[in-house]
């Protein structure tokens, strides 16, 4: 069987104009990277703002676990799929982060014939977006320690300083560190670390962003930390919003590439849905509902962190309005959440799947709470069973959901076809009464008490008292009204990452509440998660190389 990367060097890309012609962007907008990747350019999406939208479905998952799921292959199969039975559609992808390409996860292309090309460059340095993303960051950090050592006029407290540094690399070693050390010429001590840049404030606010005005509105209100006294200072106050604008403006024009069978994909921005809001930027989305019929995009992880943050941050935040959502499950992954180990996944298990498919029910459940339709789409793997395929056909019809078998991975279009026509249909029918789960004039707390219970299946919230006072603080700060990013681990409706299927009755412990102010949200981390990863013991880096030729081999 050949690899991702097998598959994707076997196929011929177009050039990128002639992928841009067909969805109906003038050569005129195109600032090409090379043959296959292009920006648009950002006077050319001033010009659509007025035009009508097009519809907006949202590809979401049941919790990751070791097995592999495929909500990247089926946002790209299912946008395939709509193309090729005539719906003019886009795909909206987040940009891969070079964390999970060297640790555990790999790329973030898709897989098999549902792929996004040119996988290489786009899983390595693709654009630079994530450089200048990076490098923002930092500038902040240095123009911060700078204000430090040159008397810090604006009195801010080094103690209590919470701007973190940045960088796209999965390195536990920069999680916390002391900094300024030497004397008095090297800058002043402090406690710092570093998060991973699809952790940070300035990815998020990238992502959020509805024009460069907005971005640098949001950028001047990064919070860096307090005086002695208490007062927020912000990047505004150091006078670094210019500057960080200044790095992120051609970032902020959309990357298109396309599919191996030549869909149009909008890939940009990149949050983690675990610590961060887990999204592709407004910027592209807007871009791609003003240019398709159906926009397709995907969510990270599971739906009760990637889909529910979509919803009641991104959609919000950018008046988007959602008509569907699809959930993607894979029988593998089912029958480990009904309690069977990976290496026993080989043979059916009509059992386990029964036991597991809990995990899928509450996530489609969960979905209609944001009053969307939800389709299934079961991405089939070639040891699945008709039996046990029959099992998860018939626990959806239980809850009156559709599930369509889908083969994409394997067939390419013509593998999700099934899936795209009642994509087609349900959008024609109209029956989406898109609504956030949550007010926002409702207190932090109690905002992250409704995502616990109603999302979690939680009993209770469990705040340190420290972490209520922040809160408060927030609160008093005008902050109130901002919606809620919950940092917690992917693999579980609850913190602990071994509570496989449909956890009932836990308690969600926050750890630490922090304020983002130029993005709009309050993240409450919870559990062990950590907003810098480590490699494993055995990282995808040590079999990634070039061949003889000087092609990149290993990444997958
Ligand atoms: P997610 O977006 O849910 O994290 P991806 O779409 O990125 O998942 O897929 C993860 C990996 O699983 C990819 O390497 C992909 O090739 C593989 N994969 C996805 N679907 C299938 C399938 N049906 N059969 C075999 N491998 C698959
Ligand atoms: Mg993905």
């Amino acid at each position: 069987m050949s690899t991702d990367l097998e598959i994707a060097r076997a196929a011929t890309l177009e050039p990128i104009g002639a992928i841009a012609a067909r969805a109906g962007i003038p050569d005129t907008a195109l600032e090409p990277y090379g043959k296959y990747k292009a920006k648009i350019g950002l006077d050319f999406l001033r010009s659509q703002a007025a035009k009508p939208r097009g519809k907006l479905v949202l590809v979401t998952g049941i919790n990751p676990t070791a097995a592999g799921e495929g909500k990247t292959t089926t946002t790209i199969g299912l946008g395939d799929a709509l193309n090729a039975i005539g719906t003019r559609a886009m795909i909206c992808l987040r940009e891969p982060s070079l964390g999970p390409c060297f640790g555990v996860k790999g790329g973030a292309t898709g897989g098999g014939r549902a792929q996004v090309g040119p996988m290489e460059d786009i899983n390595l340095h693709f654009t630079g977006d994530f450089h200048a993303i990076t490098s923002a960051n930092n500038l902040l950090s240095a123009m911060l320690d700078n204000h430090l050592y040159w008397g810090n006029e604006l009195g801010l407290d080094p103690r209590r300083v919470s701007w973190r540094r940045s960088m796209d690399m999965n390195d536990r070693n920069l999680r916390n560190l002391v900094l300024g050390l030497g004397g008095a010429s090297q800058g002043v001590p402090r406690e710092d670390g570093f998060d991973i840049t699809v952790a940070s404030e300035v990815m998020a606010i990238f992502c959020l962003a509805s024009d460069l005005a907005d971005l640098q509105a949001r950028l001047g209100r990064i919070i860096v930390g307090q005086t002695r006294d208490g007062r927020s200072i912000t990047a505004r106050d150091l006078k670094a919003d210019g500057a960080m604008a200044a790095l992120l403006r051609d970032a902020l024009a959309p990357n298109l590439v396309q599919t191996l069978e030549g869909s149009p994909a909008l890939v940009h921005g990149g949050p983690f849905a675990n610590i961060a809001h887990g999204c592709n930027s407004v910027m592209a989305t807007a871009l791609g509902l003003s240019l398709a019929d159906v926009v397709v995009t995907e969510a990270g992880f599971g739906a009760d962190l990637g889909a529910e943050k979509f919803l009641d941050i991104k959609c919000r935040s950018a008046g988007l309005t959602p008509d569907l959502a699809v959930v993607v499950a894979t029988c593998r992954a089912l029958k480990m959440h009904g309690g069977v180990a990976k290496s026993a996944l080989g043979g059916e298990d009509v059992a386990a799947i029964e036991r597991g498919v809990v995990n899928l029910v509450r996530h489609v459940e969960n979905m209609r709470k944001f009053g969307l339709p939800v389709v299934v789409a079961l991405n089939k793997f070639t040891t699945d069973t008709p039996a046990e395929i029959d099992a998860v056909r018939h626990a959806m019809a239980r809850i009156g959901a559709e599930a369509f078998l889908c083969t994409h991975w394997g067939d390419g279009a013509a593998g999700a076809a099934d899936l795209a026509r009642a994509v087609q249909r349900l959008l024609s029918e109209g029956h989406a009464r898109f609504r956030p789960l949550y007010p926002a004039e409702m207190p932090l707390a109690d905002k992250l008490g409704v995502i616990a219970r109603e999302i979690y299946h939680a009993a209770e919230v469990q705040i340190p008292p420290a972490a209520a006072a922040r809160l408060k603080k927030f609160e008093e700060m005008g902050f109130g009204h901002v919606p809620v990013c919950v940092a917690k681990t992917q693999y579980s409706f609850s913190a602990d990452p071994t509570r496989l299927g449909a956890p009932e009755g836990h308690v969600l412990p926050v750890r630490e509440v922090r304020l983002s102010a130029g993005a709009g949200f309050v993240v409450a981390i919870c559990g062990d998660v950590m907003t810098m990863p480590g490699l494993p013991r055995r990282p995808a880096a040590e079999t990634i190389g070039l061949d003889a030729e000087g092609r990149i081999d290993g990444l997958f």
